[in-house]
């Protein structure tokens, strides 16, 4: 049933931007108020937003996330939800740790690294990645006091602050900064770290709060297969297929890129450009499901101070390359999850996953499939790069790192550009402001990645809270 269904009897309602916050949104209002007329708006021709799953000669190409966290149950929740949950795979033993890039060349990042503090005396020891003096200030970590002052830091200055210069640049930097491809310096640590920050404030010390989260977790050991990081079998394609599988028919409109949002006359005026023409419609409730800074833009009208918060969340954008090689043209052993590279490296190529290492059959036999990253702030210049320099650069640092002796026998590029909110710091102030002035704009919400976790499972759970929020709220139906 759509929104302009004549047998409609419930609130209609706009959902916009058909990514995985969008289609849980749809999802979770069809699910929870059946009566609910529900229209997913998206401006693109295809659904998911950054996720984007191919499958090409028996490969499976993740453009853009490949895993998700399992500690949050809200991705497993939603694949359980919609019949997926045979299909979620662990991370194959065989990608147990990580390499790093140190002077060119590769190096095992030492183990026993959780949530960034050493758990392990030994490999930091002996590891060539920190000088002497480094390993001792990192070690001093233990013996450091608390932060006393309130306000928000940078990641940067976090880990300087706890464990030295050094450490940063060659294992905190790395191992976090590139979750969002950002800038250290400029990456809040209440937003973007908050469990670091509570490991501090509850343990006084990162090492001892690691070292005790492993005595607890040796008393209970992981069954096999309960990995940090989980994935769905074919890619995440399939909960993207499965969520609008379970939409009604109807509720999906692609190619409608939606400009303002209005108040008017007691509800919602949605308009935009669908088709090669301008449409306009009216809804009794929205929920905006779109990046950040469209969501400013399509709210310039109903609260300029709201759009400009929005607008104001900066984005990073990253290039992702799957690269496939023929397995004996790779010496490699490939035994880990993949490549981190410390920005102090200067290399062209911030991480490349071993993809088919890491989960089991996303590659043929005798084949290899790797998936580099580039651009983000380190090299923002890189989203601009034609293909042709984008697989040149690929190509040699795979040789050069992992000594590939051939070219790629196909490369997919995937540009995600301004597609990776950055939490700097003073986000979550940023947030607060922004939850303000939305609560003050009836049967209207806000989901995403720019607000509370870009992480798949947070923006699920966005999702899922913005439902809850709206039937909260009491819709006042408008005439037909
Ligand atoms: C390369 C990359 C790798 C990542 N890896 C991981 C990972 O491994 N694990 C993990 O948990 N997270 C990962 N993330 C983060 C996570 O995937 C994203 O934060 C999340 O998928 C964002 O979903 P979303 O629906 O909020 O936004 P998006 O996916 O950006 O979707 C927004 C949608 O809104 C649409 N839209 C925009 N403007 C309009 C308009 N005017 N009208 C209508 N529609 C509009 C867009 O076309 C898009 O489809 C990664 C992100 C990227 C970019």
């Amino acid at each position: 049933m759509s929104a302009n269904d004549p047998r409609c009897s419930g609130p209609r309602v706009a959902v916009i931007g058909g990514g995985v916050s969008g289609l849980t949104a749809a999802w979770e209002l069809t699910r929870r108020a059946p009566q609910a007329a529900v229209t997913l708006l998206e401006s693109g021709d295809r659904l998911g937003g950054v996720l984007q799953t191919e499958h090409r000669d028996g490969f499976t190409l993740e453009l853009g996330p490949d895993s998700f966290l399992r500690r949050l149950p809200y991705a497993i929740g939603l694949c359980q939800s919609l019949g997926l949950g045979e299909e979620i795979i662990p991370t194959d033993p065989a990608a147990a740790g990580t390499y790093t890039v140190y002077r060119g060349r590769l190096l095992k990042m030492p183990e026993g690294l959780a949530a960034m503090a050493p758990r392990r005396i030994w490999p930091m020891i002996r590891t060539p990645l920190l000088s002497p003096a480094g390993k001792v200030r990192m070690g001093a970590e233990r013996f450091l006091p608390r932060r006393r002052a309130d306000g928000d830091e940078s990641l940067a200055q976090f880990a300087r602050r706890r464990f030295g210069r050094e450490a940063l640049e060659r294992i905190i930097q790395p191992l976090a900064g590139g979750i969002y491809m950002g800038d250290p310096e400029l990456l809040g640590m209440q937003a973007a770290f908050p469990q670091l920050l509570a490991a501090e404030r509850e343990c006084g010390s990162l090492i001892r709060s690691t070292r005790q989260a492993a005595a607890r977790a040796a008393k209970t050991p992981p069954a096999p297969g309960d990995t940090l990081f989980a994935a769905l079998r074919r890619g995440f394609g399939q909960l993207v297929e499965a969520l609008c599988a379970h939409l009604p028919a109807g509720t999906i409109r692609t190619g409608q890129r939606v400009e303002s949002i209005t108040r008017c006359d007691g509800a919602w005026r949605v308009a935009g450009r669908g088709d090669g023409q301008q449409f306009a419609e009216s809804f009794d409730q929205v929920i905006v499901a779109a990046p950040a800074r469209h969501a400013g833009a399509m709210l310039a009208d109903a609260d300029a101070e709201l759009a400009d918060l929005l607008r104001g969340i900066p984005t990073t954008s990253c290039v992702v390359v799957n690269a496939a090689y023929a397995r004996d043209e790779v010496p490699h052993p490939l035994d880990a999850a993949g490549v981190i590279v410390p920005h102090v490296e200067g290399r062209p190529i911030a991480a490349c996953t071993f993809s088919s290492v890491k989960y089991r059959g996303r590659a043929p036999a005798g084949m290899v499939l790797l998936r580099a990253f580039l651009g983000g702030a380190a090299r923002p210049e890189l989203i601009d790069a034609s293909d042709e320099e984008i697989s040149r650069l690929v190509s040699d640092e795979l040789r050069h790192l992992l000594g590939a002796t051939a070219a790629p026998r196909f490369t997919r590029i995937a540009r995600w550009r301004d597609a990776m909110p950055q939490y700097y710091v003073g986000h979550l102030e940023r947030v607060a402001q922004v939850e303000a002035r939305a609560a003050a704009l009836p049967q209207l919400e806000l989901a995403g990645n720019a607000y509370r976790g870009v992480g798949i499972p947070h923006c699920i759970h966005g999702a899922q809270q913005a439902v809850q929020r709206l039937l909260a709220e009491a819709p006042t139906p408008i005439p037909s």
